[in-house]
């Protein structure tokens, strides 16, 4: 879905800037920053601290697959300096918004960059794949490697645009990659004893999981990334699960929930509506939160069933 402009900008500007403020910054020289998702949003504040000023396009508790810009969103990206979006098609909304926004001067990131990517399409190439993953999987923030290349990245972007303050950006990576190498080591060792599990998310936001805690998914219950699931298929998820042990079903909550309801009780597993996103949950309060709170439910879910 694309976002259309009904208005000139000019006249979109006059409408809603008064509304539209950032803010007011700390100090006169903080970069202003605008980021589609909250994890990032997360990241840039972790990375800049008090020389930075941020704000995510995509609300807490949504997803930017599935997200539609407003009019305001515009004006953040008009008087931002630095755009930091994930990349690989997940933000193809923001393409358009960059480009209205009238801003010859924005530099923009994206994080994807330096990340060892799934789900890479061979070959041709068209949304007949599905939705939105044209690319390879975007979903990889659950993944606290590719976290760590992330918050690199944003560390790079920040440093290009105001080099002034890399040494300070560089202090606050070192602090955060020493947050996550700990952090790592308490997830790995909470997740060992779950190694080989299977088990069936609702969409393919969880193939970067599998891959850093050695989990296994045979299927999505998706057909195709953005198809939501026939009766049919939902039947076959059912017969997967009876038949190769599947553990547990994975779901977000602005994905349907009640189909992963049905196949749970059906099957007889447990289900886990989780949001995985920064800003899901008030536990998910940072990165490094968001994704102790994932590892957190996810080990109840599979500990309270046995192995
Ligand atoms: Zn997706």
């Amino acid at each position: 879905m694309r976002f259309k402009y009904k208005y000139s900008f000019a006249f979109l500007l006059l409408l809603f800037m008064p509304l539209l403020a950032w803010p007011p910054p700390a100090s006169a020289a903080v970069v202003k920053i605008v980021t589609t998702t909250t994890d990032l949003a997360s990241l840039a504040t972790t990375i800049g601290g008090d020389k930075v000023a941020v704000q995510s396009l995509v609300p807490n508790g949504f997803n930017a697959d599935l997200y539609s810009p407003r009019p305001s969103d515009l004006f953040k990206i008009h008087q931002a300096q630095l755009f930091i979006m994930v990349g690989l098609g997940l933000e193809d909304w923001a393409r358009d918004l960059v480009s209205e926004a009238n801003n010859a001067n924005l530099v923009k990131a994206q994080v994807s960059t330096g990340i060892a990517l799934l789900d890479v399409p061979q070959g041709h190439v068209d949304y007949s794949f599905g939705d939105i993953h044209p690319y390879g999987n975007p979903h990889f923030q659950l993944d606290p490697e590719a976290g760590r290349q992330m918050a690199k990245n944003v560390f790079n972007a920040l440093a290009y645009v105001d080099p002034s303050d890399k040494d300070y950006f560089a202090q606050n990576l070192a602090a955060f990659e020493s947050q996550l190498t700990d952090a790592e080591k308490k997830w790995t060792a909470e997740m060992a004893p779950f190694a080989g599990v299977k088990f069936i998310p609702y969409h393919e936001s969880w193939d970067y999981f599998a891959r850093a805690f050695n989990l296994q998914i045979p299927e999505s219950i998706e057909s195709k990334p953005g198809f939501p699931p026939s009766p049919a298929r939902v039947e076959e998820i059912i017969r997967t699960c009876r038949a190769d042990g599947v553990r547990l079903i994975v779901t977000e909550p602005y994905y349907d929930v009640s189909v992963a309801q049905l196949i749970s009780q059906q099957a007889g597993i447990p289900y886990l509506n989780l949001y995985i996103d920064v800003g899901g949950t008030p536990e998910q309060k940072d990165y490094i939160s968001t994704v102790d709170y994932v590892v957190t439910q996810f080990v109840k879910a599979l500990g309270n069933h046995g192995k």
